[in-house]
């Protein structure tokens, strides 16, 4: 009788409570993951391709030969004028054209996204508005007039054969669900933007519709050269997508507390000194400092989840030691500690703001003198 009961309670568990277990576990097969959408994206080509026509230089293969060989005839289109001037501006330095092209709809290029102004990568943006607007209209005219969607569809299968293998290796992860984990927070979408004719490395962009934030990740070819034009997929996972992944949900939470984080700006000082990166790439600004070792120390944080310890490891050695990344050494022991061992008080990491300043204050008062 009393065996009875006992099997009749482990069979209830079996039959009701396994499948609930099994529905709440992370699902482990390929495919049932959020899915990262890995693509070549008509617009970014559309862009890249007048810069490569207004003198930008790339790195030639039998992709940007071909992009030569069509687009002859159009050297002289408005748009490339235009664009070349552009280039020649600083209000457009770095990649705020391509920052720019993802705040519209493509290709009628209307506003679709509400940006702020610690977002907008324009400088002096109120100034260039009729520049921007004439921009627009004059990438549409080369998009009609040099029939560029058949360009785009004749390459298609190239572009597959590059997206392929890094959707293939990135969505056999559970990417979106270990960073919105990290973070406590979601995005309505994830795409990975692989760019033949960009430049090496990788820039994050978000879009803020009214149906959600969009976060594109705008990568270059790992190698490009005559004879192979590649985007390897472990290497720009670790080194673009995490990176900038950390950036999309890091970048507000460090710009809305920034006046926390301010108290210890002197710090900017000593780290611009030492490294080289924050020195020439950011000129010692200090919320772009804060941006940029909060992203690594959650890119190591996210790739021992995802990649395993060694790869952790050896991303924490080159960021601190190799590029100096002075406050590594202190965010990744308060992350991995402090912050996942204590989810019910940290709901997202915002929440641990505090906490990082008196990591910083401590840090302030050994280097700042
Ligand atoms: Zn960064």
């Amino acid at each position: 009788m009393r065996t009875s009961i006992i099997k009749g309670v482990i069979r209830i568990v079996l039959v009701f409570f396994v499948p609930v277990f099994l529905c709440l576990a992370p699902a482990r097969v390929a495919g049932q993951y959020k899915h990262i959408n890995v693509v070549a994206d008509e617009r970014m080509e559309l862009i890249s391709t007048i810069e490569m026509l207004a003198g930008q230089v790339m790195q030639r293969n039998s992709y940007t030969d071909s992009v030569a060989v069509y687009f002859a005839p159009y050297k002289k289109h408005a748009a490339v004028t235009l664009v070349k001037s552009m280039l020649n501006n600083s209000a457009y330095s770095g990649s705020s054209l391509v920052w720019y092209l993802y705040q519209f709809s493509f290709p009628a290029l209307k506003p679709e996204g509400r940006f702020t102004e610690d977002e907008n990568q324009v400088g002096n943006y109120e100034m260039h508005l009729d520049t921007l607007s004439l921009f627009r209209e004059r990438l549409r005219d080369f998009y009609t007039k040099t029939g560029f969607h058949t360009f785009f569809l004749e390459h298609k299968g190239m572009y597959d054969s590059l997206c392929t293998p890094v959707s293939d290796y990135i969505n056999k992860m559970a990417v979106a669900e270990t960073v919105e984990a990290m973070f406590g927070g979601s995005k309505s979408s994830y795409s990975i933007v692989l760019a033949p004719l960009f430049k090496p490395g990788g820039i994050g962009i978000q879009t803020h519709k009214t149906s959600g934030d969009y976060v594109t990740i705008v990568i270059g070819p790992t190698a490009s050269n005559p004879d192979a034009l590649l985007f390897a997929p472990a290497l720009l996972f670790q080194d673009f997508v995490l990176h900038e992944l950390s950036h999309a949900f890091c970048d507000p939470f460090v710009h809305k507390f920034i006046s926390m984080f301010n108290t210890d700006s002197c710090l900017s000082d000593t780290i611009s000194h030492i490294n080289t990166i924050v020195r020439q790439d950011y000129g010692g600004d200090w919320e772009s400092c804060v941006a940029e070792h909060l992203a690594r120390a959650n890119e190591v944080v996210l790739c021992r989840k995802l990649l395993g310890d060694q790869i952790a490891d050896q991303k924490l050695e080159q960021g601190y030691f190799k590029e100096k990344w002075l406050l590594l050494e202190g965010l990744v022991p308060i992350l991995e500690n402090d912050y996942l061992g204590n989810r019910i008080k940290y709901k997202t990491e915002g929440d641990l703001v505090p906490s990082i300043v008196d990591y910083f204050d401590e840090m302030r008062k050994n280097l700042c003198h």
